[in-house]
């Protein structure tokens, strides 16, 4: 082994060689891979190896399609076999509300290039003639889904690495990682160490032990996963091969292996394995069957294709495999560590372990991972996360993959975990809770508590009347919401507005003063937007979103400020309440000496203020599109603040209102928002941010990117549309149409209460973005006809939030 090395890869499974082959294709030859057993000892070798391009999040489709296209090339590179069965599947449905949920996948599908069908029930039996027909309304069919041999694809992404350069060590495990000062670090081993530059934890079910070597807990569990493999069945004999074959009503998937068939469950009473640290004498292992688990799925398997429960089972396989909280990959770099990235939390290695060995070369190497990896980057979790919540979530996750998530639903396992002060004043207050980064936050205000719960659905909820109640009360007196679920640091010391101004794409507003920034990356993408308010010559105040916040840390460490300027991370410290409407000002007024008149605290003021006893900082700023006013307090003070603001307000006809209709009035008002509008793949002139772009104020991160940009307009549009809609509206990833064609994608939809339209924002090509007809949005699989509009659909000139 090495003593020197570029990069250290700790694990050889289907992603640390993915990991490693990526690595000396992007141009690191220096790599060496450390494995402690044989390649693929751990969860890789007895998975079943089958692949497929759908995910909920389209970037890490784009990845899986890159994975499954990837084969061809790496059979080619390395003269290794992948075992290649690309067979097609289809995944049926047995309600119509899940044929209304494939509809929807195909119509994703569309601007990500998927062929994907919709078919019959009678096109499905003739396809796949195992399925009993009686228990199916239609299906999807995706011609391009199959299976590998998981051996065969590690060995051949093994053997491609060491053809360009890497070095691939067997037998020999990390027991230890030590830093040094200037960044890189020692690996040791049982044979050796290796001094690195970089770390790549790809440990895969030991990546909590990789991770905790350097002080790091890992949000990742392993469950245990069962399939079997039956004996073979007359019926396919000198029969093409099946149809991989996805059936939700049974939770459970079928493919053909050899003369019989693969039948795997996703049961839902699934089990954590080793739920606190993975033995390390588990090695190419399997775990005792447990077929009364699973017995419930394999009924009703059984029953949805019979020829199944016709023969013997030849054989059960039992694994565990590890999963994060949502089911999709950890990968990046991790904030607080020099040159540590982590690879893990990878559920399905054979359709995402492409995608994630380039997104993290390219991250490790170009110093970006070159696509939007937002879905599986590390740090989209935080301190929340720990390993009992983890683990709660897991199993959630587990029991319901195959189950539809509504794009209203919100999901109850480890909830509630955290809340603010005003929680019980809120609950009181019939509202409806959703869960961001495990706090609870009011979505919406119900008339009793018998009816505080929303029925999920594709269509508009019985939440749809309140909703309109309280856009209603803003836009006519005054709600009040709760805004503490954002990320907030706040910025000291003598150098803060160099600093800030560097890190951020528009200028640092004078004291007193707001100014709404994009945060660019050097491609002069956005990586972020965020509200700066500056409260004195060396303290500005940041408001941000708070699942960014690890992701924001990560990247202030990597554009470090000078010494002076202290960064600190503060969301929970401060916790909010917002008022807005026509009559905010008179209720903010009451309750505070401070002349709050437009002369003396105009639009984008910031202070602090008393309002009644209460010191708080107050900003005139409103995500609704209204007068209104934002109110951070401490959170010691946020009940008295609640309690003085609704005593206050009844006068005033104040409402509660809740994130629901905050959304729909900041997509009346064309308001973009992080990992839907704004997101690393989309210009701030592409999204509409421009005039907070400030070209003029000197260098900043992103700067000449971005002047490109302005010069040449950007590739895309960010658009507001009104949607000839039914009774569902749009929710985002629905394509939207242009003469006949798909141009681009919704990034927000909802109905717009104020100005009684179904509205979507989304990105259309540039070229199309003046034309004043012929869009249509695709909502559950029926293209409504759309209109274009230029500007925000209420009141476009912005004069009521200046009032
Ligand atoms: C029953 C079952 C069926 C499955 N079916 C599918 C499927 O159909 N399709 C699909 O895409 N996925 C499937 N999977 C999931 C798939 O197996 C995983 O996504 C994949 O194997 C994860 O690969 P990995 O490289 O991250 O982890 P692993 O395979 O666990 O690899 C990690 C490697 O790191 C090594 N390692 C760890 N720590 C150290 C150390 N300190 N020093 C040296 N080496 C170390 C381990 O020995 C191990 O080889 C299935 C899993 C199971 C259990």
């Amino acid at each position: 082994m090495k003593s020197e090395a570029r990069a250290v890869v700790i694990g050889g499974g289907v992603v640390g060689a993915s990991v490693a082959y990526h690595l000396t294709k992007a141009g690191w030859k220096d790599v060496v891979l450390i494995e402690r057993g044989e390649l693929t000892c751990g969860s890789t070798w007895h998975a079943a190896g089958g692949m497929h391009t759908i995910n909920g999040d389209p970037n890490v489709a784009k990845l899986q399609q890159y994975t499954i296209n990837l084969y061809r090339e790496l059979e080619k590179i390395s003269g290794q076999s992948c075992g290649m069965h690309v067979t097609g599947g289809i995944m049926l449905a047995g309600t119509r509300e899940r044929l209304d949920w494939l509809k929807m996948t195909k119509a994703r599908g569309r601007y990500l290039g998927m062929e994907l069908e919709i078919i019959s029930v009678d096109e499905a039996a003739r396809l796949f003639p195992l399925m009993n027909k009686e228990h199916f309304v239609g299906a999807l069919l995706d011609p391009i889904e199959g299976h590998v041999d998981p051996y065969g694809v590690t060995q051949a992404y093994a053997k491609a690495a060491q053809l360009g350069g890497a070095q691939i060590v067997r037998h020999n495990r990390v027991v230890d990682l030590k830093a040094r000062a200037d960044g890189s670090w020692d690996v040791i081993t049982e044979g050796g160490n290796v001094h690195a530059e970089h770390v790549v934890n790809a440990g895969g079910l030991w990546a909590r032990e990789v991770g905790r070597m350097v002080g790091l807990e890992l949000p990742i569990l392993a469950m245990e996963h069962q399939y079997l493999i039956t004996e073979d069945l007359p019926a396919l004999k000198g029969q093409p091969e099946q149809l991989h074959c996805i059936d939700f009503e049974g939770e459970i998937y079928t493919r053909q292996e050899r003369g019989g068939m693969l039948l795997g469950t996703y049961e839902r009473a699934g089990v954590p394995w080793s739920p606190a640290t993975t033995p390390w004498d588990f090695t190419q292992s399997l775990l005792p069957n447990d077929l009364e688990r699973i017995a419930p799925s394999l009924e009703v398997g059984f029953e949805h294709f019979p020829a199944l429960g016709q023969v013997g089972i030849r054989k059960v396989v039992n694994g565990p495999f590890t999963f994060a909280p949502d089911g999709n990959p950890l990968v990046g770099p991790v904030g607080g560590l020099r040159n540590f990235w982590v690879a893990c939390g990878v559920m399905a290695g054979f359709s995402q372990g492409g995608g994630v060995g380039l997104a993290l070369s390219q991250w490790m190497v170009e110093g970006d991972p070159g696509a939007d990896v937002w879905a599986m980057d590390v740090a989209r979790y935080g301190d929340w996360a720990t390993l009992a919540y983890t683990n709660a979530k897991v199993r959630e996750n587990y029991s319901r993959r195959f189950r539809i998530r509504f794009p209203n639903e919100e999901l109850p396992a480890a909830r509630p975990l955290r809340s603010t002060p005003i929680y019980e004043c809120l609950k009181a207050q019939h509202a409806v809770f959703g869960d961001y980064c495990g706090l609870e936050h009011p979505l919406w205000f119900a008339p009793s508590a018998a009816e505080a719960n929303e029925t999920v659905t594709f269509h508009r909820s019985n939440a749809h009347a309140q909703v309109a109640a309280e856009c209603q009360a803003v836009r006519e007196a005054v709600g009040l919401l709760e805004i503490s679920n954002y990320g907030k640091f706040e910025v000291t010391g003598a150098g803060a507005e160099q600093w800030l101004s560097y890190v951020m794409a528009n200028r640092v507003p004078a004291v007193g003063r707001i100014a709404l920034t994009p945060m660019l990356n050097e491609r002069g993408k956005l990586i972020g937007d965020f509200t700066l308010c500056r409260l004195a010559p060396q303290r500005v105040f940041l408001i941000c979103t708070y699942a960014a916040e690890s992701y924001y840390r990560r990247w202030f460490e990597r554009h470090a400020p000078p010494a002076g300027v202290t960064v600190r991370p503060c969301a929970m410290q401060y916790v909010g309440l917002s008022v807005a409407g026509p009559r905010s000002r008179a209720l903010l007024q009451s309750l505070t000496r401070t002349d709050l008149s437009s002369t003396a605290f105009p639009f984008l003021s910031f202070r602090q203020i008393d309002v009644g006893m209460i010191p708080a900082l107050v900003g005139r700023i409103s995500f609704t599109g209204d007068l209104g006013y934002e109110i951070w307090v401490s959170s010691d003070y946020q009940r008295a603040l609640y309690d003085l603001l609704t005593g206050a307000g009844a006068e005033q006809g104040l409402r509660l209102f809740g994130g629901r209709a905050l959304n729909t009035m900041r997509i009346e008002k064309g308001f973009g928002t992080w990992a839907r509008e704004y997101r690393p793949i989309y210009g701030p002139y592409e999204a509409g941010l421009g005039r907070f772009v400030d070209l003029n104020k000197g260098e900043f991160v992103g700067r000449a990117a971005a002047l490109a940009e302005r010069d040449s307009g950007g590739a895309l549009r960010l658009t507001t549309f009104t949607v000839d809609a039914g009774d569902a509206d749009a929710s985002g990833d629905e394509p939207i149409w242009h003469e006949g064609k798909v141009v681009g994608w919704v990034t927000s939809g909802a109905y717009g209460h104020s100005v009684r339209q179904s509205l979507a924002l989304g990105y259309i090509p540039a070229a199309v973005a003046a034309a004043d007809s012929g869009f249509e949005i695709e909502i559950l699989g029926e293209r409504r006809r759309a209109q274009r509009h230029s500007a925000a659909v209420f009141d476009p000139q912005g004069s009521r939030m200046r009032a």
